[in-house]
């Protein structure tokens, strides 16, 4: 191998300070439909329009949507009487659903499909005389929404300890179903755990990860292999981004939360050579590229994009939205977040390119 010159304009024997990217990253297809869906309702009804918690769990796209007339409730019972009331991608029980009917809410569904479907398949073994055990977090919007399916006949377990402490006996006829953004290797420990513990027992198949949280985990798990820092875009209150952070610590390797730019320490970069990126499931483009022009600024300027699936996963809109902005328009929402516009929320400063 030829030694190294060096020069007074390079440094040919320094490591080569780099950034792998992840693809896929970002938003997945839920996340698409539901932003979608705020926006198309205001176009419609007008401003404004209340959204039941936040639409997806990003604080920045909550700002953004606020100031084009979206209003962030915590209840649907602080929604006025008769007004357009928007459920957020992450699901409600029924009882959510029956208050907003009491108040006449004109209510606009945007829990993601595959969420949904973990809701029915809780109904039915529900019905089929099973206790339900749901893998996720007790505190989770999700999981509040699934467990209000049949609360009576649902017990949350969140860890391999909390099977041990399942008061059932043996031959309980029990099902299992997990929240969608959940940590695979987690949540196999779990089920595992959750089969030896029952003998009458029955899941989805595997498990009801969604494929968006999967893709982004593997994507994880290959950035902690060759990176020596792998930073995840995504908010404090994500579930997946925070699972992402999880992966690839169990993978032996240093990870942070960067909710945005802002937040990134430049002394998490000392002796770092390569630097893993990747975002969470809500996190809009313009986030990722902040914090790659931050990194840049620290000399990792080499961008490599690493890709470990092609996603191609769109759901439809609402028959009552239908006709308006249809979440295929995949180009036009993702062009539209990977750009910092120029009234962009405090924290978030412009990209300078
Ligand atoms: S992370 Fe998965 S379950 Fe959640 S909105 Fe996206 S696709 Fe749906």
């Amino acid at each position: 191998m030829p030694l190294s010159t060096k020069s007074s304009h390079s440094d040919t024997s320094a490591p080569r300070k780099r950034v792998i990217l992840a693809e896929p990253r970002g938003f997945c297809a839920g996340v698409r439909r539901a932003i979608a869906m705020v926006e198309r309702a205001l176009e419609v009804y007008g401003p404004p329009i209340y959204v039941r918690k936040q639409i997806v769990h990003n604080h920045y796209v909550v700002r953004l949507l606020e100031r084009k007339g979206a209003r962030f409730v915590e209840s649907e019972l602080d929604v006025p009487e008769g007004a357009v009331c928007l459920f957020s991608a992450h699901g409600v029980s029924p009882a959510v659903r029956a208050g907003a009917a009491d108040r006449n809410l004109q209510v606009i569904d945007a829990t993601c499909p595959l969420v949904a479907k973990v809701h029915q398949q809780a109904r039915r073994v529900v019905r089929d005389g099973r206790v339900l055990l749901l893998v996720g977090h007790q505190e989770h919007e999700e999981t509040e929404g699934t467990r209000g399916e049949a609360p009576r006949e649902t017990l949350v377990v969140e860890t391999v300890e909390d099977v041990e402490r399942l008061d059932l006996p043996r031959d309980t006829p029990v099902a299992y179903l997990t929240q969608t953004t959940l940590s695979v290797d987690e949540t196999a420990d779990i089920v595992r755990a959750l089969t030896q513990r029952f003998d009458d027992i029955v899941g989805p198949g595997t498990d009801t990860i969604c494929y968006a949280s999967q893709n982004r985990q593997n994507g994880i798990k290959s950035l902690a292999r060759q990176a020596d820092l792998v930073l995840v875009v995504g908010s404090e209150n994500s579930s997946n981004s925070q699972r992402m952070v999880d992966v690839a610590r169990e993978a032996g390797t240093a990870a942070r939360l960067v909710p945005d730019v802002s937040r990134l320490d430049g002394g998490w970069l000392e002796g770092v050579t390569t630097v893993g990126v990747s975002s969470g499931a809500s996190v809009p483009d313009a986030l990722v590229h902040q914090l790659l022009d931050r990194l840049a600024e620290f000399g990792h300027d080499e961008v490599e994009v690493e890709s470990t699936a092609v996603e191609d996963v769109v759901f439809s809109m609402p028959l009552q939205l239908a006709d308006g902005i249809r979440s295929d328009d995949r180009e036009r929402l993702d062009d539209a977040w990977s750009k910092v516009p120029p009234d962009a929320p405090a924290g978030t400063p412009r990209r300078t390119m």
